[in-house]
């Protein structure tokens, strides 16, 4: 059985969380366009300089750019049974360039899930959304806090401080859902012209609860 997995939703919907449950649950990567992107920035390389901007003024990041990086991603051996598309397509252009990326590999999307929170609690989420630097771990400082104030739970002995995102900040997150609104919630009629949207509520349920929605949902498709 294989699964090809596109996440869909706002910029604090929890996609990442989401992706990250399913990618475990069913032994598929997932594939992070925001974490590539920040890992590259963290590492310096060209292509870090080149996204900088971009992910500093809450923009996309251009189509073309991103189109590559993914379908070299999608291509390499450890998708084969599939992967969970996180934070990719963000716009009708990349929809359809992974669209021609399955034709090729004679592969198809099993679904697309949309996860829906309304915005006033996305910019609630984001202000308190805090990771660690070392595991890549996500707290909420209101939602889901860390044992103690400010630090990580899992780096035992060592004391590793939370930080935020520079692109959490409230007036870049506002730039952020202007851009969702504008160029990625359109992507839902794409997938419901398809037949592929399933949407899930993300609003006001914990993390546990929205993965047991999905899973149903996996599993009427019988996907696993
Ligand atoms: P979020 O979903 O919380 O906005 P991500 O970590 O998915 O965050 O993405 C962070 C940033 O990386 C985006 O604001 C954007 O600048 C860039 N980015 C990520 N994925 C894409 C994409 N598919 N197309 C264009 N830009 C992207």
């Amino acid at each position: 059985m294989s699964a090809r997995v596109v996440m869909l939703g706002a910029p604090g919907a929890g996609k990442g969380t989401q992706a990250k449950r399913i990618a475990e649950l069913h032994g598929i990567p997932h594939i992070s366009t925001g974490d590539i992107f920040r890992a590259h920035l963290e590492r310096g390389t060209d292509l870090g300089q080149q996204v900088k901007p971009f992910l500093d003024a809450g923009h996309l990041v251009p189509d073309d750019l991103v189109c590559r990086i993914v379908v070299h991603r999608v291509r390499e051996a450890d998708c084969v049974n599939g992967y969970v598309l996180d934070g990719f397509p963000r716009s009708l252009p990349q929809a359809q360039a992974l669209q021609r990326e399955l034709n090729v590999e004679g592969a198809v999307l099993d679904v697309a899930i949309n996860l829906a929170v309304p915005d006033d609690e996305l910019v609630e989420r984001l202000a308190a959304r805090r990771s660690c630097p070392k595991c890549g771990r996500i707290y909420n400082l209101r939602f889901e806090p860390p044992r103690r104030n400010g630090y990580c739970d899992f780096e035992g002995e060592e004391d590793v401080a939370l930080v935020q995102r520079p692109d959490d900040q409230e007036s870049t997150v506002r730039e952020r859902l202007v851009v969702y609104h504008r160029t990625t919630e359109p992507l839902l009629a794409f997938y419901r012209d398809t037949g592929l949207l399933r949407q899930v509520s993300g609003s006001g349920k914990s993390p546990e609860e929205v993965s047991a929605q999905i899973e149903e949902i996996f599993c009427a498709l019988g996907v696993n």
